[in-house]
């Protein structure tokens, strides 16, 4: 062991071994993994193996993807038999709405590349897997690449190709402590130190503890999972060919061959936690007895769907610990605030998402930024609230508990809620306000009158008339907006203006204005959708997704200056919008000041009623409209004297599903739909607000190269889609004929509009308006046809304060 590495990785499960090889792989080959006990000696040895290709998030789908292909490769690399099985895959649909979901799963499968599936009746999937029983089963999805491995193999597998291209592996070394230094870190391991650049926590269950040792506390926190196998089933050993691997979603069980007879895996609904804390440094290859009585129900299920198993008797259980984030995706990633500490935990599935997990991982670290969007893993996605263990534990145990239950669009989840309230929470409440969340923060949806219940569905829902109204009420008059779940950043000191014209990739406002500000990582894709603000007294505010601000602050932090302070307000400001054609009328009552001057993207300090507001002329809807930022203590007041001034002016209060429509209706984009870090400002149409002839700005050798290059692949287009009772949501295939020439960004319903109405990245070719192409909506192909942008006020008058031109 050397004193010093440019990385240590700490444990040596699958994820630990799958980062060092993809580092060493990259080009990195000073690293070394440090194991406290023998390789795979946390939750890796004793795992069920099982690869399987379905994730209802596509970007982990995606990641899944690459693990199961790299399998093989690592395998012929090392020269480790991984055991690997391809024995194809099922996914059974037990329910009318689980066929429907399974069928559109299918389409968005096609729309990320994974054309190896095909949808089967319950009798081709019986023929599939014969011991199955098909009693209430609708349809299935069959996938190609499903199967297990062999698990001590895998693991041993990445880290013998990662050994064979430089990197070295340390068992028997436990990491004690972590000091932070002005290079990087010091590992104090029992057998001496080690400085490194760059410290990856891949601990798995002691994930928390090694946290720690960093004062870090990962939103993290290990559950109890059982699987069986039984001995040899006659009617398994009698087939010549292997049981898929088949996942019973309405059974909460999997099933795979093991030897010659089969395995079932439980996911318990009624859940049990353990150490929460972190396992025990004293826990070994352990497992716990089974608890028989907590999973009664589901083995029931299980044993009902494969009647052949009944007979057989019971030759292994296991009964053993995994960690879970609260979505359940792995927390990769630089930790905010904590240079070159690195977290690659809570891989629930490390079988199946290790090798993304490390090979993202690696990316980020060698070359700034991982290749693909990362969101859905990012450790920044959760801000410091997440890690309340009360919050962890609700959380976690309802994604535990709803793994394989299906969850709507639609559909508000309890678990860890209500958290962030904004003041006017309790007022908007008794307005019948139905709430959602963005990040820890309550927001309301739509408003609806006592009694009202929205049903779950993938289609259009009861909520979509009281939608429509609320549509109208902005269209027509004016609707108010609590607006505390936008993020603000204050940017001040000597270097505020120089640091931020270097951040974004547009012309910075001029005193007294906004802008809209694409935000650009050195690859040239997006990292902001933005928009700043210059109060001229030389502070500016950066606007943004409320629900990206420990991302954002991760990016600010990184790249901050002497001379620059960068503050997070969104525990300080908060605020409504008024949009409509009347909403200047409402503001002029409670102003002294001359609001009515205030031009288009304008902002300024105004007194409204008795409060001392920071306002933008600006409308995400489309209309004329006013932001307006209050201070927390303030939002009651505020609310009330605008709902009271715009009494005789037609005010209604509405929610973010009607911005989510309107905005549609004037074809912006929104962050993690039209604008990922996945995506370029020429796929996205966001060069538009490229200023090419200012100096540097990071980003801007990619823009311009993608700019002066032969332009982007694919192209974002509006889409109107013939379609009835449901619209496109996202991810949904778009078809020129039999070809797959892209996919739905973001889809909804235009109800001023009247259509149904999609965002949409499709190759350049098929991008003209008037192109007539199709679309999957709920597994079902409708047509559609590409239109100009913004089918409501193309002219954008009625942003401007002047009559909309009436829509097409
Ligand atoms: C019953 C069961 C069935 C499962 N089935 C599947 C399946 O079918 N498919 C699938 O993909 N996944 C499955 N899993 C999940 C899978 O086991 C985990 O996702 C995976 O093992 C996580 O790997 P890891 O490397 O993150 O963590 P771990 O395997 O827990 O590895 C962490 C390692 O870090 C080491 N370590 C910790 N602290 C230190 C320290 N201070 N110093 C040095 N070393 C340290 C530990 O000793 C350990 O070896 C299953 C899990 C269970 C419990």
């Amino acid at each position: 062991m050397k004193s010093h590495y440019r990385v240590v990785v700490i444990g040596g499960g699958v994820v630990g071994a799958s980062v060092l090889y993809h580092l060493a792989k990259f080009g990195w080959s000073d690293v070394c993994l440090l194991e406290r006990s023998v390789l795979t000696a946390g939750s890796s040895w004793h795992a069920a193996g099982g690869i399987h290709a379905l994730n209802a998030d596509p970007n982990m789908a995606a990641l899944q993807a690459y693990t199961i292909d790299l399998l093989p490769e690592i395998e012929c690399e090392s020269g480790q038999n991984i055991g690997l099985h391809m024995t194809g895959g099922l996914t059974l649909a037990g329910t009318p709405e689980r066929w429907e979901w399974l069928q559109s799963a299918y389409r968005v499968f096609q729309s990320i590349g994974i054309e190896d599936c095909e949808l089967l009746t319950p009798q081709q999937a019986q023929e599939r897997c014969p011991i199955m029983s098909t009693d209430g089963i609708l349809g299935a999805m069959w996938a190609d690449r499903e199967g297990y491995v062999d698990t001590t193999g895998t693991v041993h597998a990445y880290a013998g190709a990662a050994k064979m291209r430089g990197a070295q592996v340390f068992e028997h070394t436990k990491v004690e402590r972590l000091t932070q230094t002005a290079e990087g870190w010091i590992v104090h391991t029992d057998k001496g130190d080690i400085a490194c650049e760059h410290v990856v926590n891949a601990a798995g269950l002691w994930a928390k503890q090694v946290g720690r040792m960093a004062g870090v506390e990962l939103s993290v926190s290990p559950l109890k999972h059982h699987y069986l196998i039984t001995d040899t089933i006659p009617e398994v050993a009698a087939c010549d060919f292997e049981m898929p691997m088949t996942v019973d979603l309405e059974g909460f069980t999997y099933m795979r061959q093991d030897q010659k007879g089969i395995l079932i895996g439980i996911y318990e609904v009624q859940h049990e936690h353990w150490a929460m804390d972190g396992a025990p440094w004293n826990y070994g290859m352990e497992l716990f007895a089974e608890d028989l009585d907590r999973i009664e129900n589901e083995l029931v299920l299980g044993f009902s769907r494969y009647p052949a198993a009944e007979n057989a008797g019971i030759k292994t259980w296991v009964n053993g610990a995994f960690t879970f984030s609260p979505d359940g995706n792995p927390l990769v990633g630089p930790v905010p605030g904590k240079r070159g500490y690195w977290s690659a935990c809570a891989v629930m599935a490390g079988f199946l998402q290790g090798g993304g997990v490390g090979k993202t991982l690696a990316e980020w670290m060698i070359h700034g930024e991982p290749e693909a969007d990362a969101w859905c893993m990012d450790v920044a996605r959760y801000g410091r609230w997440a890690e309340n263990k009360r919050y962890i534990r609700e959380t976690t145990g309802q994604f535990y508990s709803r793994r394989f239950v299906m969850t709507y669009p639609n559909e508000q989840l309890p678990a860890g809620r209500p958290l962030k309230r904004a003041p006017a929470y309790s007022d908007m409440d008794a307005a019948g306000a139905v709430w959602g969340t963005s990040w820890d923060m309550e927001v309301p949806l739509y408003f609806a009158p006592d009694g009202f219940k929205e049903t779950p569905t993938l289609k259009r829902s009861n909520a979509h008339p009281i939608v429509a109204e609320e549509c109208r009420a902005v269209r027509e008059a004016v609707g108010l907006l609590d607006i505390s779940a936008f993020s603000r950043y204050e940017v001040s000191g000597p270097r505020a203006e120089a640091w931020l014209d270097r951040l974004m990739a547009s012309k910075l406002p001029k005193p007294g204005r906004a802008k809209l500000a694409p935000m650009l990582a050195p690859n040239g894709r997006l990292k902001g959708d933005l928009t700043v603000f210059n109060w001229g007294d030389g502070t500016f505010w950066i606007m943004g997704s409320y629900y990206l601000r420990a991302w954002h602050m991760r990016w600010f932090d990184d790249h901050l200056e002497e001379g620059v302070a960068v503050r997070d307000l969104g525990e300080e400001v908060c605020g409504f919008s008024l949009s409509g054609p009347n909403s200047r009328a409402v503001i002029e009552r409670l102003t002294e000041g001359d609001i009515a001057a205030l031009p288009f993207m304008g902002v300024g300090e105004f007194d409204i009623g008795m409060i001392r507001a920071r306002v933008a002329r600006m409308s995400v809807c489309g209309e004329l409209g006013y932001e307006i930022n209050c201070r927390y203590g303030d939002h009651i007041t505020l609310r009330r004297a605008l709902l009271e001034a715009g009494a005789d002016h037609g005010i209604r209060e509405i929610g973010f599903n009607a911005l989510l429509s309107l905005r549609l209706e004037k074809s912006f984009g929104i962050w993690s739909a039209e604008f990922t870090q996945g995506y370029t400002p020429g796929e996205t149409g966001m060069d538009r607000w490229i200023d090419w002839e200012k100096g540097d700005f990071i980003g801007r050798e990619a823009a311009l190269a993608e700019r002066d290059g032969n332009g982007p692949a694919k192209r974002l287009v509006t889409l109107e889609i013939d379609a009835e009772g449901a619209d496109a949501s996202g991810f949904e295939p778009v078809w020129a004929g039999e070809a797959r020439i892209g996919f739905v960004t973001s889809g909804g319903y235009g109800h001023t509009t009247g259509k149904s109405l999609a965002m949409a990245l499709v190759d350049a070719a098929h991008a003209a308006p008037g192109t007539k192409l199709s679309v999957h909506v709920v597994g079902v192909e409708r047509a559609a046809t590409v239109i100009p942008p913004s089918p409501y006020d193309p002219e954008g008058r009625a942003m401007r304060g002047l009559p909309a031109a009436e829509p097409a």
